[in-house]
């Protein structure tokens, strides 16, 4: 049960910014919401929102009884987690969201990649509970990776490790919108799983008379839920064309434990509602790919659990972690802690701290 005090997380995605009051266990007691301001608008607008998210959060639960607030952002931010370098669906660049936002919300502020915070929250609450080393792929539009090992986010040294949609598994492949040719996520998405059953209905195909039918004839209504739920209904194109999507999952995930050596994959984003649908064809691509086969222990492949949660919960997750891990450091080794720097005291804890949260967390 709750300890009595709680965490927001609040998760800016390309279309919505959700927020959520949360406890100690991982459950969400309030929420609210409101549409991400459009790439055009002025850095003001956006923060606006997230603080207008936070607020009605207040109407809903007692701000006393709140001791940090955790922002999970789609880009790339800083490893003092207090910047976003660049998020591609917002007019942030080099933002200095934390220190803008602490002042207007009078509690302490983190920020996190959201696909960050996704992994922690399926560390900590989901399916990868138990497991020391984990990493997270978010298949939705693109992919967003994320990895936990030992307790703790991998950040990299620049805050932006875990971008994994951007390896290249292909030589002189698709165009990405990164710039370079060839990326996991123009394989392995929703976008992906899209174009090419867009490809099919725009050639005429026959393997594409159900999920015409479905949609009318108008290739532009066609969306990956909706190529999901044909394969779940059997239709034999459908399942194809997530199995290939599978079969590209499989293929990354094998390079990720070459480099990375993980005891678990979790999959979660909008594709991984299919489930096995997806995931069988990704365990067994796996196994033919993984690198010195028949002679190490494999993976487990599984989905994620927490579904659209993931992100506030793993935010306001981090964020708790954070207060806590602070609160312990004795004062000789952080003398400079101030909000700001919280991060680098939970980044740079000594061995103690570390152990100390998770005997009382991971028990
Ligand atoms: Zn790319």
């Amino acid at each position: 049960m709750s300890d009595g005090h709680f965490t927001v997380g609040v998760d800016i995605g390309g279309t919505k910014i959700a927020g959520g009051v949360v406890d100690d266990a991982g459950g969400v007691i309030a929420r609210a919401r409101a549409d991400t301001p459009h790439r055009s608008t002025t850095p003001d607008v956006v923060e606006n929102t997230i603080v207008s998210v936070v607020e009605q959060l207040f109407t809903q639960v007692a701000k006393e009884q709140v001791t940090a607030v955790g922002i999970g952002a789609a880009g790339f931010v800083a490893a003092d987690r207090a910047t976003v370098v660049f998020a591609p669906h917002l007019s942030w660049r080099d933002e200095p969201l934390q220190s803008r936002l602490v002042g207007r919300i009078g509690l302490p502020v983190t920020v996190d990649n959201d696909a960050n915070a996704s992994a922690w929250a399926e560390w900590r609450f989901g399916s990868a509970r138990g497991e020391d080393r984990m990493v997270m792929v978010n298949l939705g539009t693109g992919i967003g990776g994320g990895i936990v090992l030992d307790g703790r986010v991998e950040l990299g040294r620049f805050g932006i490790a875990g971008e994994f949609g951007h390896m290249q598994v292909v030589p002189d492949g698709l165009r990405c919108e990164c710039g370079n040719r060839g990326c996991w996520e123009q394989y392995a998405s929703g976008n992906a799983l899209v174009r090419e059953a867009r490809s099919l209905m725009t050639a005429g195909s026959p393997m594409a008379q159900d999920l015409v039918a479905r949609i009318g004839g108008d290739a532009a209504a066609l969306t990956g839920p909706l190529i999901t739920a044909a394969a779940q209904d059997g239709d034999p194109t459908a399942c194809e064309l997530l199995s290939d999507v599978g079969r590209w999952l499989g293929i990354g995930l094998a390079n990720l434990a070459a480099a990375l050596d993980p005891g678990i994959f979790v999959i979660g984003g909008g594709v991984s509602a299919a489930g096995d649908l997806l995931l069988d064809s990704a365990r067994e691509a796996y196994r033919r790919q993984l690198p010195g086969r028949g002679y190490r222990p494999e993976a487990r492949i599984v989905a994620a659990v927490l579904g659209n949660d993931a992100g506030v919960v793993g935010a306001a997750d981090l964020a708790r972690h954070r207060e806590e891990v602070a609160a312990t450091v004795v004062p000789s080794s952080a003398p400079e802690a101030a909000p700001g720097l919280t991060a680098e005291v939970d980044e740079g804890a000594p061995p103690r701290s570390r152990l100390w949260w998770r005997r009382r967390h991971t028990g």
